[in-house]
């Protein structure tokens, strides 16, 4: 893994950048780490590459793991037997829909709340439950702390969804074990866009990611759980739902966690049309702010702050990750995708500038003078008094 990466490179077969950031494990992320990134291999980077080895992969025999998994689990006394964590979104919905319906499973479906849902987001995730027919569980987390430990992230780290994808990582393993249910499926893999791709050769997700034998390191917003509640007037209480789960409670409960993407071949578009068809899931009227599309993660008004942060930090926006995707899927060609980036990616999602500044009680000054002190110089360059990529993907 190239940690020294200086110059910006683009995929030569999608338009990702050699500055995306792989996944870290969120709740000891401290702002002064080193992020590790996507890794290229002879100008291709290992998403792309994965996108061809996919193709060889059989997936009937896949299939037939998955089958052999859930006979494995299979409640025959109709109490739950396995979790899947999700907002209603496409994945979540074809997921749970996926197991249930067609591999007669009766899944519990765990929701670890979004900070703030768009209309379409509540609507997509009331008809999960009424449409796609589940039993859910909608948990909230304090919304008082979570707002406090979201500012602290966004002004130490640039990074306002690192509370929330810490929850979103421990909801499915906790719910194991408060409810007793060994299995949990996530849908994909995010090795599918460009983590370490060793990681998609196997079903489970690394434990590192949610559980730990001591967890006293947890660090949230930068900062170490100590000092949070010393110094920020949080109670040690107050983090419960952030802290990893107890590796001897995980062990004695059996607990695994398997990505669906490993046994189905995973394609957000044709996931869109499964949702859309079985559980009444709808794409937004209007295309994503930063991007061209409609139907990818639009559940959460925080989320178009996130990759806003990460265009800044990184100089690859929405669109890129979209157009990427899409351009491996075969959807779009790498000519349309350098177009639609040049044409979105730096768009602010100013549709939710009201939303951003009362969650994180700023004022619109203090928002950007934040922002501003996340652009990378090696990304920005100030022209007079606007800011410019330095780099642009052709
Ligand atoms: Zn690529």
């Amino acid at each position: 893994m190239d940690l020294e990466i200086n110059d910006v490179k683009y995929c030569s077969k999608c338009i990702i950048s050699n500055q995306r950031p792989s996944s870290v494990v969120e709740f000891k992320n401290k702002s002064e780490d080193i992020k590790p990134k996507i890794t290229f291999e002879n100008g291709i980077c290992s998403a792309c590459i994965w996108a061809l080895e996919k193709e060889k992969i059989n997936w009937e025999v896949r299939r037939n793991e998955l089958e052999l998994l859930c006979d494995k689990f299979r409640n025959k006394n109709g109490s739950y037997d396995c979790i899947v964590p999700g907002s209603g979104g496409k994945d979540s919905a074809f997921a749970s829909h996926f197991l249930k319906y067609e591999l007669g499973m009766n899944p519990l479906t765990v929701t670890w709340a979004p900070h703030k849902y768009t209309d379409i987001g509540w609507k997509n995730f009331q008809s999960w439950v009424q449409i796609g027919g589940f039993d859910n569980i909608l948990i909230h987390p304090s919304g008082k702390v979570h707002k406090k430990l979201t500012r602290l992230a966004f002004e130490n780290l640039g990074h306002p969804f690192q509370p929330f994808i810490i929850g979103q990582k421990l909801i499915g393993p906790r719910t194991s074990i408060m409810y007793d249910i060994p299995l949990v499926f996530y849908g994909e893999n995010q090795a599918e866009y460009g983590n370490k791709i060793e990681d998609n050769y196997k079903s489970t997700m690394d434990l590192s990611f949610f559980s730990e034998a001591n967890s006293d390191e947890l660090t949230i917003g930068g900062i170490p759980e100590a000092t949070l509640v010393s110094d920020y007037d949080i109670k040690k209480s107050d983090l419960n739902m952030y802290k990893p789960v107890d590796f001897t409670m995980l062990k004695k409960a059996k607990t695994e966690v398997h990505f669906l993407s490993y046994y189905v071949k995973w394609d957000p578009q044709e996931m869109f049309y499964y949702a859309a068809e079985n559980t009444g899931f709808r794409p937004n009227d209007e295309r994503t702010q930063g991007s061209y599309s409609k139907y990818s993660g639009i559940d959460d008004v925080l989320e178009w702050l996130h990759f806003y942060m990460i265009f800044i930090k990184f100089g690859i926006g929405r669109a890129t990750y979209d157009a990427s995707q899409e351009i491996r899927n075969n959807k779009i060609t790498r000519e349309e995708g350098v177009s639609l980036v040049h044409k979105y990616d730096h768009e602010f999602p100013k549709k939710y500038l009201e939303d951003f500044l009362e969650y994180l009680d700023l004022d619109e000054k203090q928002l950007w003078e934040t922002i501003d002190k996340f652009r990378s110089p090696k990304i920005w360059d100030k022209e007079e008094n606007n800011w410019v990529l330095k780099t642009q993907v052709t």
